[in-house]
């Protein structure tokens, strides 16, 4: 039986760059993927957007993560031949309601050391998108966008270079503690090790039911997000990004514009909860329901403009709002859970890596390397 310093369940982009990290420093790190490839779950069916880390409550893991991951992120799309853009991003008021709250959003974003927010007027806004309708606008130069699928797999390359061992089609089905670590079970084979990180995404709560961890009370909801496409035609309507203002019991940042590094403009997602954690088709949302979002920012838009794309699968902790008791744990907004496990203390639990996950996710492995640190030592 192979026995390591550490085994990450889920080769995600988290479980991707926490390999990348800990293999600089220790050897025998593994990662396990149910899937065939890495990174096909969340991790590429996402906006690709390297946020700046302006909506998260101050001294929130999203908030720092996120501000230290877009840093990150930036160093290692740069050094590791990632596409990527830092192109900016506009958040704009459709009424004087919304152009207040960008204030506060902008106050927020300070507080969270996001730097360089601007408010911005009409004639600003028209130099930058000439076909968004907007009077108010915030200015995020630090956001940008990238291509997820090659930043997932420049970290699995050079975790790989480092001496990881990346082993897919090797889904985890029973994980039991032993005496010094954990003995886990995989469709691969068996492995031990000294500890275990759960980075499993939509299914890390039952990750941790299979170690029986009380940690797994923290259920996960799948929440769908779709998107389409502007056709070719119109793709130079969207120069960077443009958001909505975001409401504070919405799902997610609201419907937005995101020209992508390959030059074709998304505009999603949709935020639904399903039933099925693996469920990306059933039922998709009318492309004319997209068009009616979309005219809030671009006037000229009509249904002929768009066609259906691709939908990702967020992995809330919050429930569906029929189902929220009203305490702060049943918030639409939570935060992210990285832990030691309190019962199984070799064991590191993430859960509800939700967005800004894809940016946070270096920053996130630095959080991890400590922890791991504490139990090798
Ligand atoms: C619609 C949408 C838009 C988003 N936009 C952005 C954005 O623009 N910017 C941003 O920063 N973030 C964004 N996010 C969030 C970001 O995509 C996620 O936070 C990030 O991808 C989470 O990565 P992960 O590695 O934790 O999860 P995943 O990518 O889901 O990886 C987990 C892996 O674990 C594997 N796995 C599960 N169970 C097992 C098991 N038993 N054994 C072995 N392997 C297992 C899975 O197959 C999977 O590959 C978005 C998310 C969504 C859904």
């Amino acid at each position: 039986m192979d026995r390591a310093n550490v085994v990450i369940v889920g080769g995600g982009v988290v479980g991707c760059a926490i390999a990348r990290a800990l293999s600089a420093r220790w050897d025998d790190i593994f990662v396990l993927e149910a899937l065939p490839k890495i990174g096909m779950a969340t991790s590429t069916r996402n906006s690709g957007v390297i946020h700046s880390g302006i909506y998260y409550p101050p001294d929130s893991l999203k908030a720092k993560l996120c501000v230290r991951g877009n840093e990150l992120t930036y160093e290692f799309c740069a050094a590791h031949g990632v596409p990527h853009r830092n192109c900016g991003k506009l958040v704009v008021a459709a009424s004087t309601q919304e152009a207040n709250d960008l204030a506060g959003l902008m106050r927020n974003g300070q507080a969270n050391g996001v730097e360089g927010l601007r408010l911005i007027g009409q004639p600003e806004i028209r130099e930058r998108e000439p076909h968004v309708a907007a009077t108010y606008a915030l200015l995020v130069p630090s956001t940008g966008i990238l291509s997820a699928e090659d930043l997932v797999k420049a970290y699995a390359r050079v975790a790989g270079d480092s001496g990881a061992n990346i082993v897919t089609n090797a889904k985890v089905d029973r994980i039991e503690a032993v005496p010094d670590g954990v003995r886990v079970h995989t469709a691969a084979g068996e492995i031990e090790t000294r500890c275990l990180v759960n980075s499993a995404g939509l299914f890390a709560d039952e990750v941790a039911g299979l170690l029986g961890s009380k940690m797994a009370e923290h259920r996960i909801y799948p929440v769908r997000g779709e998107y389409c496409e502007l056709v070719r035609a119109r793709q130079d309507w969207v120069r960077g990004l443009v958001y909505p203002v975001p409401h504070h019991l919405r799902m997610s940042l609201g419907v937005h514009l995101v020209k992508t590094v390959w030059g074709n403009v998304l505009l999603g997602p949709t935020a639904h909860y399903i039933d099925d954690k693996n469920d990306y088709e059933r039922n998709r949302e009318p492309v004319k329901d997209f068009a009616q979002a979309a005219r809030q920012l671009l006037p000229e838009l009509t249904v002929a403009d768009l066609v259906q794309s691709y939908s990702g699968i967020r992995p809330k902790l919050a429930p569906p709002p029929g189902e929220r008791d009203g305490s702060a744990s049943a918030n639409a907004i939570t935060d992210f859970i990285i832990q030691r496990d309190p019962e199984f203390p070799q064991v590191v639990q993430l859960m509800g890596i939700e967005s800004p996950g894809l940016t946070s996710a270096p920053a996130i492995a630095e959080f991890v390397k400590e922890m791991v640190g504490g139990i090798l030592a």
